[in-house]
């Protein structure tokens, strides 16, 4: 293991200063919950010469929600208090479900949703469901902040668009739709503390006492280099009266913006697959929580 500093700065003045020197990607790491930093550090895939710790930065344990704006889910809040805040489980349970899936109770404890992010890694539990929920994410750095959309954040697998002087913030959960609902699942060959071979978020919004889509999102993880939103079964239920067809087809259509590899947990088709089972079952789930059951 290469040798680094650690520092701690307790405001983001401090830590900007830290960042002001730092000109090479990956020269510092920033650590939440270390649960991906720390194995990544100790078998070489990542190297940096500082590992700075964000927590004791009071607007990075912001979990806030701001009316007209949405959820503002600070960098250092874990999955668990994530899961547990009221607002989340009533309007983003897609979101409490990816919480609840990541690792397990004690690596929840100390995870976020944000380093769940930043590492960038195709099968990221958290991402589809931020996806669906058209998150934005707030980078910060000597020169300001942005805000991008969490669809335009990833560029590769374990890469993002952040510069090597910025680190994420925050993220931003717009308020959800009226009359939506979320959800999240994922296949692994074992109940729990495996990578997600596949996994699908999907959001619906229905026109009051009905079954007609006003909005639907559907994202994927694990079958692409990045997380991707399936756009075509997106618009192909917009407007419908849902129905089993109509769901089905949905399905089959999100398989085409998936493009999966083969490797050790799965095939090409295995993969294709699942995305149809997944994405059914969690349209589903959401007419289920609209009381609108097929
Ligand atoms: C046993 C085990 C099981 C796991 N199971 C799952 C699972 O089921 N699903 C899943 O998706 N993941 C899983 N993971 C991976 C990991 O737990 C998650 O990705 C977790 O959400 C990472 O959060 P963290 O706070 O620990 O991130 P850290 O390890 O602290 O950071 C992760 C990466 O993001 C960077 N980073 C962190 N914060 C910021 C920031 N604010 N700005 C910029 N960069 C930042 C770090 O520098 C690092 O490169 C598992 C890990 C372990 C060890």
């Amino acid at each position: 293991m290469k040798a680094f500093s650690f520092t701690a700065p307790t405001t983001i003045k401090e830590m900007n200063e830290i960042l002001a020197n730092v000109t090479t990607p990956g020269e510092i790491h920033p650590i939440v919950g270390g649960t991906d930093l720390i194995e990544q550090v100790k078998t070489g895939r990542r190297s940096p010469s500082i590992v700075m710790d964000i927590k004791q930065i009071p607007e990075m344990n912001r979990l806030e929600w701001v009316s007209g704006e949405g959820l503002h889910l600070g960098a250092a809040v874990s999955c668990t208090d994530t899961a547990a805040f009221p607002l989340v489980q009533e309007s983003y349970e897609s979101i409490k479900e990816s919480c609840g899936l990541i690792g397990s109770v004690q690596i929840q404890n100390r995870a976020s949703i944000v380093g769940n992010i930043a590492n960038s890694a195709p099968s990221a539990d958290s991402v589809p469901s931020g996806l669906v929920h058209e998150a934005s994410v707030v980078l910060i750095g000597p020169s300001g902040t942005r805000t991008i959309p969490l669809e335009d954040f990833f560029t590769g697998p374990g890469r993002n668009v952040s510069k090597p002087n910025e680190v994420v913030l925050e993220i931003i959960l717009p308020p959800p739709p009226n009359n939506s609902s979320s959800h999240y699942l994922r296949f692994i060959p074992r109940n729990e503390m495996d990578i997600a071979v596949a996994g699908v978020a999907t959001l619906l919004s229905l026109a009051p006492g009905s079954r007609t889509c006003t909005k639907a999102r559907i994202a994927l993880a694990s079958v692409g280099p990045i997380p991707v939103r399936a756009k075509a079964a997106e618009t192909f239920l917009e407007g419908k009266d849902l129905t089993n067809d109509i769901i089905e087809k949905a399905a089959e259509t999100a398989v085409e913006s998936a493009s999966p590899i083969t490797d050790v947990r799965g095939s090409i088709e295995y993969r294709k697959n699942l995305v149809k089972v997944l994405t059914e079952n969690t349209l589903r789930m959401c007419l289920n929580s609209l009381n609108q059951n097929l």
